[in-house]
């Protein structure tokens, strides 16, 4: 195990933690440790909060146009060390490199997304709402802002928010997942060569503490969180109850609806990469795989040829099309709900339990597993399983279908795969998902839409990206402004 305790970014300067507790950062293709993540305390949040705070004024006060070329600098930066940033996010994370790469882009996508401010930020103004009176309205940064990130996009996830909050004239505060969170300290080290002023951005490594220190605080407004459903929930109550605005994206368990008139290589590649990749781990990974009107006939056997043919192992080495989940305990977590399935009734059509990968026998694999004959309403169905699994319902009609995609508690992704433009638009306007996928079976909107989750996908109004991020991140102000109009004055 690495004895390198990660330190915070606060203030412009790199400081060690002074938490008594840490958690192994591990590389879930060896279970080789590669750092420690500190629990930072409530005193490590004050300061970094009391840092973005006194940063605050002369950051809100320096022009759009001049904060952005900050960014325009990060995104050259990023650019520069492109790769070096997939290469760690695989290593902490386990998605195999191409996934990483493709992490990067998005993240940078957002970048240059915001560098767009000065324009996405403008206000509105209308001239003599009455007689010599004029009414506009202009956008202000809220002040100091908090990101939750997740484990399972550190290098994309951060940057849904921290541009446009940036470029909005905000300070920031992200804590990344503390099991992923060496993609930040790289991060973290480029916005150090950007050169933004003392606080302005800020980096505190934790967990649960950490992050209740952060919803208590006074001095952060606003907190944006990505990770699952139940700490969703947690966050977006116990901010609120303190006053901040909130935008809290859950958890998923996506549908992907099959249609008999579907083209057969097409959609078995596009569904095997939205089950398959990253292990599963994207909150945008397709799970209930719905079968209607007896496709499973031709597209179970090709789905299930194509998941038993996977290459899995570690994401850095060649060839490799899917590599572990991130501990010895979701490895667990999994197989325990696969056994579930297979109690519930199930059919086993690949078997993905007890994996062993040559050379890597300490990872934490499975192989693609997939479960057919699964049942509405039973525990596979419904609960987010975040790995590698499969799982096949086969129902009659497409009415049937999104019925079963509507009864769902979670509202991310839903997908179908048709050549029917009728029933591919009837699905569209029908089913209860903020992000639908057309023959896509990862609808994961660009920089310049918002992430629409519905449903306990998300807790909040405005969700991350695009001009959901600009007004999230800005408060409007409504000026009514009259003039008297004192001729006779001598200037
Ligand atoms: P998680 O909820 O366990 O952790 C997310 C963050 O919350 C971490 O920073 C963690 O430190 C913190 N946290 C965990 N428990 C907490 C608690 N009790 N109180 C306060 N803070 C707590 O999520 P994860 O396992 O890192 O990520 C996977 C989940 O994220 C999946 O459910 C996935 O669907 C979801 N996800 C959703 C989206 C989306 O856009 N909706 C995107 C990515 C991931």
């Amino acid at each position: 195990m690495s004895d390198n305790i990660l330190k915070n970014y606060i203030n412009g300067e790199w400081v060690a933690s002074n938490a008594t507790r840490t958690l192994d950062v591990t590389n879930p293709a060896t279970a080789e440790g590669l750092a420690k993540t500190p629990f930072s305390t409530p005193a490590e949040v004050d300061a970094a909060a009391r840092a973005a705070a006194a940063a605050f004024e002369a950051w809100k006060r320096t022009p759009a146009a001049e904060r952005i070329q900050y960014l325009f600098k990060l995104k050259m930066l990023l650019e520069e060390n492109f790769d070096d940033l997939a290469r760690t996010i695989t290593t902490e994370n386990g998605k195999i490199l191409d996934d990483a790469r493709g992490e990067m882009r998005r993240a940078i996508e957002n970048v240059e997304v915001a560098c767009g401010i000065p324009t996405m930020m403008l206000g509105d103004f209308a001239e003599d709402i009455a007689r010599g009176i004029d009414e506009y309205m202009i956008r202000q940064p809220v002040g100091v802002v908090a990101s939750i990130c997740p484990f399972n996009f550190p290098g994309m996830i951060p940057f849904w928010f921290m541009p446009y909050a940036l470029a909005c004239g905000n300070t920031v505060i992200i804590k990344p997942s503390e099991r992923t969170p060496l993609t930040m300290q790289k991060v973290f080290q480029l916005l150090e060569k950007v050169g933004l002023p003392p606080g302005v951005v800020n980096l505190v490594n934790g967990s649960v503490d950490t992050v209740n220190a952060i919803l208590d605080h006074p001095l952060i407004q606003a907190i944006t969180f990505v990770g699952s459903t139940a700490v969703a929930r947690h966050i977006y109550s116990r901010a609120a109850l303190n006053g901040k605005r909130v935008q809290a994206q859950g958890g998923a368990k996506n549908p992907l609806i099959v249609l008999p008139d579907a083209d057969l290589d097409m959609t078995t590649k596009i569904v095997l990469d939205s089950v398959y990749g990253n292990a599963g781990q994207r909150c945008l990974a397709s799970a209930n795989v719905v079968m209607v009107a007896g496709a499973g006939k031709t597209f179970t056997p090709a789905f299930a040829e194509g998941a038993s043919s996977r290459v899995v192992g570690f994401g850095l080495d060649k060839g490799v099309q899917m590599g572990p989940v991130i501990s010895q305990q979701s490895l667990q977590r999994i197989e325990g709900l696969i056994q579930k399935g297979v109690d519930e009734g199930a059919r086993v059509v690949v078997e993905g339990r007890d994996a062993l990968i040559p050379d890597y026998e300490k990872g934490f694999f499975l192989r693609p597993t997939v479960l057919d004959n699964v049942l509405p309403g039973t525990t596979v169905a419904q609960t987010e399983i975040f790995g590698p699994v499969m799982t096949v319902l086969n129902l009659n009609t497409v009415d049937d279908a999104i019925a079963f995609v509507n009864s769902g508690q979670y509202g991310n992704q839903a997908s179908i795969f048709t050549s029917s433009g009728a029933a591919a638009r009837k699905f569209r306007n029908e089913v209860q998902a903020g992000n639908v996928g057309i023959n896509i079976g990862v609808a994961a909107p660009m920089a310049f839409f918002p992430f629409s989750g519905w449903k306990e996908s998300f807790f909040g109004t405005l969700h991350g990206q695009g001009k959901h991020a600009v007004e999230f991140f800005t408060q409007t102000k409504v000026v009514v402004e009259r003039w008297l109009q004192d001729w006779s004055r001598q200037f």
